[in-house]
């Protein structure tokens, strides 16, 4: 489990830090990345910050895991062209930097460098 510390994508949902939101309902957000790594490069992140990666989420809340990637479907037709790299990095080795689960949406004219 994640720590009590608010990640920093807490602090966003809270409106504590800025960014641009691109959709958000009762139970997820999404945002354009801060350091975009593709054209169109979005994170789905779950409101709660209690599953640190995708494996836990998908343990204790598939149903949660499943509205992530139909969101991610959906922006990917509203900002590209429908088509889209799913990404979780999961551990620090693999790239992860913060440990509130979420998914980088990465598409419009991808590179095979762009795996965040
Ligand atoms: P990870 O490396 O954990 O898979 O992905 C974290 C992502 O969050 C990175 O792509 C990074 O650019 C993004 N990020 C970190 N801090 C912020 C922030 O304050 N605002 C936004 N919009 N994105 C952030």
């Amino acid at each position: 489990m994640s720590s009590d510390e608010p990640s920093i994508f807490t602090r966003i949902i809270n409106r504590e830090i800025p960014a641009q939101i691109v959709f958000e309902d009762d139970r997820l957000i999404a945002i354009t990345d801060i350091n975009p790594q593709a054209p169109v490069h979005l994170l789905v992140i779950p409101k709660t910050q209690q599953y640190r990666d995708v494996g836990e989420l998908a343990e204790a809340d598939p149903e949660l895991l499943s509205q992530m990637v139909r969101v991610a479907r959906s922006l990917a037709q509203d900002h590209a062209d429908g088509e889209f790299r799913l990404v979780f990095n999961s551990g620090a080795g693999a790239g992860q930097t913060v440990f509130h689960v979420h998914a980088h949406v990465l598409a419009g004219d991808l590179q095979e460098s762009a795996l965040v």
